[in-house]
């Protein structure tokens, strides 16, 4: 079932947005993408005449109620943004009434599910001397009401869309187990997690080739299950960012101050035999702009990145780096970039990210699907303005890159089984 087919009109609609808006001292939002990013889905079921039951986790509230995490500072935005007074319902537990009292075309936003130990399913308040006797009877405690949990949840609605592509890779009450409650006609994505869901599988699945995929960040140990998913589907796989230096360090080469991670120089070299055998073409920063300190007034030089001269660090890729970089993305037909390629943040080390990101944007303009995704890569393609130059710029961070992992995403599973 597809949002688009679904006529809402009259049906009691549970919808799993992802609101974990940033808020500031006055519990102002300080960036209201996330919110911006469910309108489509919230205003269609409207227009169709439906009942909204909103409901979403905001930050990491350890009891209930919370008053810090409490979606009452987010309603109004929410009532501006849709255009209808949106109802605040202050415990998702108890609802019923509210529920019950809504028209076609009216909207329902539920308090905080996580003020619920029960919605991601997991003990809370268990001292930290606990035997081990104690934890699992906890764990197992909170398994059992979190099915009840779910099933209050369920019970207010007639269909369930999860459009919360951010907590996808969870599988909580909320974005995973309630589906079950509903049979496949009344079950689906909502428009944002359709689009993840598609540009996601236009990188693993329905690839065009060559597929480059840039790969950049502080460490290779965050990335490795990434990397060596993607060495399995890629045509060219380009590596950049601190993680850099344990390539070359791996390699015989000097990294003076830079990152560098001692313990997994095999993993290092692992990857270059695995990129070898697969007939992968693994494109490393050959040379590096470096500084005498981590700032961005420090001194600066480019050098070779096998010989970083002591007292030195490799903060960004250097020219000749850019331009092998560039050459290779602009030639793909299919793009993904995670992780910024130096230490974008600061201008004087943004460079290569930048050079990274107008050739994804030249390659995009000429045919290529490119998606990018996972926290930091965002920010750069926004820093440079060159956002709506790229196919598609996912919403999720850790959700993307348990995708791009390989691994199957409980919130997607869970629609589509
Ligand atoms: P990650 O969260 O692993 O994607 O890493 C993103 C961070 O990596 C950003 O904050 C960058 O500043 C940082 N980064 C990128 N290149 C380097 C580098 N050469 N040395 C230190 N940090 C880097």
């Amino acid at each position: 079932m597809t949002i688009e087919q679904f006529n809402f009109k009259g049906k009691k609609a549970f919808v799993r947005v992802d609101f974990n808006v940033p808020l500031n001292e006055n519990f102002e939002i300080t960036d209201d993408t996330r919110i911006r990013a469910a309108l489509p889905t919230l205003k269609k079921i409207l227009a169709d005449g439906g009942r909204l039951i909103i409901a979403s986790h905001l930050g990491r509230p350890k009891k209930n109620p919370d008053p810090k995490y409490s979606m009452k500072h987010i309603v109004d935005h929410v009532s501006e943004l849709l255009g209808v007074k949106v109802a605040f319902a202050e415990d998702c537990q108890k609802a019923q009434d509210q529920v019950a009292a809504l028209k076609d075309g009216d909207a329902l936003l539920l308090e905080n599910l996580r003020f619920y130990a029960e919605e991601e399913g997991k003990p809370r308040g268990l001292a930290e001397d606990a035997t081990e006797e104690e934890t699992k009877a906890a764990k197992k405690a909170v398994k059992e009401s979190q099915k009840a949990f779910t099933k209050v949840l369920a019970d207010y609605a007639d269909c369930y869309v999860n459009d919360a592509f951010g907590t996808a890779h969870r599988a909580h009450a909320s974005t995973a187990l309630i589906a079950d409650y509903f049979d496949k006609d009344h079950k689906m994505f909502g428009y944002l997690m359709e689009k993840e869901v598609k540009a996601v599988n236009k990188v693993m699945n329905d690839i065009h080739r060559p597929f480059v995929a840039i790969m950049g960040g502080s460490k290779v140990s965050t990335k490795i299950d990434i990397i060596e998913n993607l060495l399995g589907k890629v045509d060219t796989l380009i590596l950049g960012g601190g993680m850099t230096y344990t390539f070359m360090k791996a390699q015989g080469g000097t990294v003076g101050n830079s990152i560098c991670e001692l313990d997994k120089l095999d993993l290092a070299l692992d990857v270059m035999k695995q990129a070898k055998d697969k007939g992968v073409k693994l494109v490393l920063a050959s040379d590096s702009k470096v500084a005498d300190a981590f700032s961005n007034d420090a001194n600066t030089q480019i050098v070779s990145s096998m010989a970083i001269p002591d007292g030195w660090e490799g903060l960004d890729i250097g020219p000749e780096s850019m331009k092998r970089f560039a050459d290779a993305i602009k030639g793909a037909k299919t793009i993904l970039w995670n992780g910024p390629t130096g230490v974008f943040e600061m201008d004087n080390f943004a460079l290569g990210s930048k050079a990274v990101a107008e050739a994804i944007a030249e390659a995009t303009k000429n045919g290529a699907f490119s998606l990018i995704g996972g926290g930091d890569s965002v920010a750069c393609v926004n820093k440079f303005g060159l956002a709506d130059q790229v196919s598609y710029v996912s919403t999720g961070g850790g959700a993307l890159l348990e995708a791009i992992e390989g691994k199957v995403l409980p919130g997607i599973a869970a629609i589509e089984k």
